[in-house]
Formats: C-alpha cells, structure tokens, sequence
C-alpha cells in the first residue's frame, strides 16, 4: 500500500465519545480506524517504525484493544503474540498483578510460561492515559526476565502523565492528547 495515512489523518479519524463509560469521561473510539483498511494499515506501519524485522521475539498485547494492534505488528514482524488479560480469562497458570484505579482496582495476568527469561518483548497497547494497566503489565514481564525493547500506544492522554509510571523503557504513542 503506497498511500500511508499521516499522523493527523489517523487523529482525525478517532472518534472522541463524551461521557463514556462515565460522566467525565473523553473515551478514544478507534473502532473507525480499525474499520478501514488503509487507516488500520497506516496504524500499523506507524507502530512499527524503528522496529526492525528479527530485533523483538514476542509482541505483548493488553486486553482487550491491544490485542488487536499487538496481533497485526506480531504478524508483520514475524514475531510470537502474548496476552495480558484481565484476572480470570486465562486457562493455564498465571502471574497476576493488582493496580489501582480511580475507584477500586483491577488485576491483570500472564500465563507462567508465555515469555521465557531474556525474550526480547515489546509491550501494545492502544491508549496510555494512568498508566497503571501498562505498569501491572511491566511488573509481570519483569517476574517472567523478560527484556522489554520498548512499549507502544496509539494514543496517550499526556495530561494525565502514565509516563511517569514506566519507567526508563523506551515509551512511544503515535497520537497525544
Ligand atoms: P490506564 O491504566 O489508566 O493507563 O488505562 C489504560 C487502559 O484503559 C487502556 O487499555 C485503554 O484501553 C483504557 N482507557 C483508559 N482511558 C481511556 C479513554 N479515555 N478512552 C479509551 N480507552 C481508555
């Protein structure tokens, strides 16, 4: 595909959904980004960039939305998928980590044997806005010995500053808010 969509193309194609899941709430719908091919197409490539073929051996998706970007960069790098998923969902044995949300908290899990000491992983997701989901997922790379490469989002709400709350990884988001 010749004609990537920019950076502001993408922006301007996300939806933004006022007052959900609740009053206050500006939620980032990139259902419409995902429904077109060329703009899903685009995300991805932008994803990719500075990432070269043979240089991660597992991408690390986060339920539910990083699934779904962190599926198409393994694909296109050749690499294996892992999901984070939220407490439960998982069929094997887990590692799992608690974080804490506005109100009450929420716990993610691994499978034990999904990353092996020393892969080399990059972590997905579609948005960073406390940055408490993509830390509870770092915790549980860091139980396995994994090697994080670097950590992707579509979106980040800068002004809630989750940066802050990765650490010294190498942080990327294609769009900032
Ligand atoms: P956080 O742990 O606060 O960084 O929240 C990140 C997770 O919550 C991501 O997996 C997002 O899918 C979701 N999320 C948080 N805020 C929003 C928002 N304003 N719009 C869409 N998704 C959001």
């Amino acid at each position: 595909m010749t004609n990537i969509a920019s950076l502001s193309e993408l922006e301007q194609s996300i939806r933004n959904v006022p007052d959900f899941p609740k009053p206050g709430i500006q939620f980032k719908d990139i259902t419409p980004v995902l429904a077109d091919g060329r703009l899903f197409d685009s995300t991805i490539r932008h994803l990719l960039e500075g990432i070269p073929a043979g240089s991660v051996d597992k991408i690390v998706g986060i339920d539910a939305r990083g699934f779904i970007f962190g599926a198409a960069v393994a694909h296109r790098l050749g690499a294996g998928f892992v999901p984070v998923r939220k407490k439960g969902k998982l069929p094997w044995q887990t590692h799992e980590q608690s974080y804490e949300l506005e109100y009450g908290s929420s716990t993610v899990a691994v499978h034990t044997d999904a990353v092996a000491s020393g892969e080399r992983i990059l972590l997905v997701d579609d948005l960073l806005a406390t940055g408490g989901t993509a830390a509870a997922a770092l915790q549980l790379l860091s139980r396995l010995g994994a090697r994080v490469v670097g950590v992707r989002f579509v979106i980040e709400l800068a002004f809630l500053d989750g940066r802050r709350r990765l650490g010294d990884y190498e942080v990327k988001s294609l769009i900032t808010y």
